[in-house]
């Protein structure tokens, strides 16, 4: 027998009684006469004791052990005289009457302890050693408890589990598609799925009524620390129902998980339109830990002469509390962070509201200490908060002031980790509209129904008089991060061709693409919706981290590359030839 018990569970309950033990050697440590070793398994770590004086060669074998050997050791738990309150097993040691090697390790490349010395592309190389450090299991094995309460939750509505092809054709979701070669149907591809939004729709079709499926998705994309090209989706739909019973249901699912994994008991979701959340955040997922909501000031800034702000679209806000005292060397790195180009402000003003009293800006040449007073009020300030302004263009000024709200947030620790805040953004566009290429695409997807009341405008409406039509289409957002979103779909085979013309598909091409759908909607779809959370960020974010990586089991590197197996790689000339491929020159 390998062992009676694990390494994190032996208590002063079980002094006396003799054990074996199996387990990687963690460290050890020679004293003389006494030689301690710990040894770690997934469930914590004992340490073992060998004695000398009780046993001269067996203490010898033990202090050659190096790290990472894996043994099997027997002996008598007892009492430590030096117990260590850090460790759940820290009262007890096993001296150790007897071990065995069950194999020997090579130096591991980096240090397999809480913290690793260990860079990223090495520990992916090393994913087995990583996969040994008990933060990352615990990551893996809190993954595994979520998906298996998200099964309970959902079977218990009623919900079935059907799982649907990973060799599909392209589904336009926005993402560039993953393709494999057919063998049998020569120079043709199937594309792997972004998500299975056309099956699960076929299946509302079929009558199966409540469908859901963890299930991984592929998109080609550049990739981002809270991106991965196969990512896993709680993907869901159903039928017959109103958005109000999809967010429900899945404002019950989440509330379900939080309290099921972390005990966390959250209270009713608040929902916020698309257009109020741009409004007062610049963002469509807006963080709520904190306010520090936009103030617009275009009436109290425009008008006195300070070309900026009498040229701007917009003049708008926000309140940093307390940060009076931030130092004009701060302020700069402030001003220097919104002109990087990734966030492209032209510069940022600030009035600082002292705590005496005294208002000090940094346009004190164009507007008098009491109109600079009226601007704090309106902004809700106290003496000792900062003022932070930005102007420009509408759209692009909100954009940039998130950016910066953001930051505030970060740097005046405003978001505490163990507080979640979801919120249900809803009424999201149905189109949006491209400059550069002059056509609309889908907000969400091309499934997406128009809300009841645009409807008819849509199927006999132009162009022109698109552009804010508003969707049954809504997202969960926690802390400022997208969860999941989803959408009440288009069940009628003429509005869905309408919606693909719209999107600049010739009926030739929707036809080709989607004829399938479009023929399933002729044969009784009934009325339905659905959602997908992103599972990955969702045990990234309950876990207030921000990389989804070290959810995953084996997860994939910055350029898409699996570093411990070596993916991707070339493939043999006559698997080529199989496949009617020919390479290409880099
Ligand atoms: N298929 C959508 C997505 O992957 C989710 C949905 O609309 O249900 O974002």
């Amino acid at each position: 027998m390998y062992r009676t018990h694990n390494c994190g569970e032996l208590r002063m309950a079980h002094v006396g009684n003799t054990v074996t033990l199996s387990g990687w050697v963690q460290a050890g440590r020679d004293f003389g006469s006494l030689t301690f070793v710990d040894l770690r398994d997934r469930y914590g770590i004992t340490q073992l004791v060998f004695n000398a004086l009780d046993d001269a060669e067996l203490c010898e074998r033990a202090r050659k052990l190096g790290r990472e050997f894996v043994i099997s050791a027997t002996g008598v738990v007892r009492e430590r005289s030096n117990k260590n309150p850090n460790r759940a097993t820290g009262d007890i040691e096993i001296l150790v009457s007897n071990f065995d090697i069950l194999n020997a390790s090579k130096v591991p490349p980096f240090t397999i302890d809480d913290d690793t010395d260990g860079g990223d592309d090495l520990r992916m190389k090393y994913r087995y050693l990583d996969l040994r450090r008990s933060p990352v299991q615990n990551n893996i094995i809190f993954r595994s408890k979520l998906a298996l309460e998200v099964r309970k939750y959902l079977t218990g509505q009623n919900f079935v589990e059907i799982e649907t092809p990973f060799l599909i054709k392209s589904t336009p979701e926005g993402a560039r598609d993953f393709v494999v070669p057919s063998r049998l149907n020569p120079n043709q591809f199937y594309a792997l799925p972004q998500s299975p939004q056309t099956f699960k729709q076929i299946l509302m079709v079929a009558g199966l009524d409540k469908y859901f499926q963890i299930v991984k998705c592929f998109r080609d994309e550049d990739l981002r620390a809270d991106r991965q090209p196969e990512f896993t989706q709680i993907d869901c739909e159903m039928a017959f129902v109103t958005q109000e019973e999809i967010l429900n249901t899945f404002e019950g699912l989440t509330k379900h998980i939080f309290n099921n994994t972390l005990g966390i008991q959250l209270p009713d979701f608040p929902r916020m339109s698309y257009d109020e959340a741009l409004r007062r955040y610049g963002s469509d997922k807006p963080d709520l830990r904190f306010g520090m909501e936009f103030v617009e000031l275009n009436d109290l800034a425009k008008g006195h002469n300070f070309a900026v702000f009498d040229s701007a679209e917009l003049v708008v806000g926000i309140c940093a509390t307390g940060a009076a005292s931030y130092s004009r060397k701060q302020i700069d790195e402030l001003t220097e962070y919104v002109k990087r180009p990734q966030i492209g402000a032209k510069g940022l003003v600030y009035v600082r509201y002292e705590a005496d009293g005294s208002i000090k800006s940094s346009i004190d040449k164009f507007y008098t200490p009491d109109q600079l007073k009226t601007w704090l009020q309106k902004a809700g300030a106290q003496p000792g908060d900062l003022l932070l302004i930005l102007a420009g263009e509408e759209e692009k000024t909100r954009k940039q002031l998130n950016e910066l709200r953001l930051e505030m947030g970060r740097q005046l620790g405003l978001m505490k980790p163990g507080d979640f805040k979801p919120l249900w953004v809803v009424d999201f566009p149905l189109l949006e509209w491209d400059e550069d290429t002059q056509r609309f695409y889908a907000m969400h997807h091309p499934f997406t129904s128009p809300k009841k009341d645009d409807v008819a405008r849509m199927l006999t409406g132009d162009h022109q008089t698109m552009k804010d039509l508003r969707a049954d289409a809504y997202d969960l957002v926690i802390n400022g991060v997208e969860i999941g979103g989803g959408s009440i779909r288009i069940h009628n085979r003429e509005l869905q061709e309408k919606n693909f013309k719209l999107l600049g598909f010739t009926p030739e091409e929707a036809e080709a693409q989607f004829g399938f759908l479009l023929g399933a909607f002729e044969y009784g779809a009934p009325p339905h919706g659905g959602i997908a959370f992103g599972f990955d960020r969702l045990c990234a974010v309950m876990n207030g981290q921000s990389s989804i990586r070290d959810f995953i089991a084996f997860p994939k590197n910055n350029m898409g590359r699996d570093m411990m197996i070596d993916a991707p790689s070339p493939i043999a000339p006559a698997q080529l030839d199989e496949l009617y491929l020919a390479l290409k020159k880099v």
